[in-house]
């Protein structure tokens, strides 16, 4: 919850004060730095015992962990920044909407093209999103059997 108090309003307020070039800017090195629930994931499926590779650039959308043999990858999504339906995190600013609306659904779109070319090109994939990651228990149940069952 605490990093999306950070996007929620004080954050937004922040980054409305900054010019465009700025703003993207920060953006963006917020976006590759803040790997915390993404370190969550790797820890738990490397406990499980599986071994992945990160951020594959020659697959669609540089998936977060990549798994070759099994050929499936894990996404872990901020919900803010990928607009998670129905989650409190996943809304649109109240101001600066339009530009908001504009960054957020373009993130979604290239969501989906993203996993209908990970899914043509073969691999299986599993999103699991940053308000669904609190329950340690839960979520390791997940990867394991998103992980351990066969592809075919
Ligand atoms: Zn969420």
């Amino acid at each position: 919850m605490a990093t999306h108090a950070v996007y929620g309003g004080a954050w937004i307020a922040v980054v409305d004060s900054l010019t465009p070039e700025r703003r993207s800017e920060v953006m963006s090195r917020i976006r590759s730095t803040d790997t915390k629930p993404e370190m969550r994931v790797r820890r738990l499926a490397y406990a499980l015992g599986f071994r992945y590779r990160l951020h594959r650039k020659d697959l669609p959308g540089k998936p977060d962990l990549v798994f070759i043999g099994r050929r499936k990858v894990i996404f872990v999504h901020g919900c803010f920044w990928h607009l998670h339906a129905g989650c409190p995190a996943g809304r649109i600013p109240k101001s600066r909407t339009e530009f908001w609306e504009e960054k957020l659904k373009r993130n979604q779109q290239r969501d989906e093209t993203t996993m209908r070319e990970l899914v043509a090109k073969g691999w299986r994939v599993l999103v699991l999103w940053e308000c669904q990651l609190k329950d340690e228990k839960a979520l390791a149940g997940e990867i394991f059997r998103f992980l351990d069952t066969p592809s075919r």
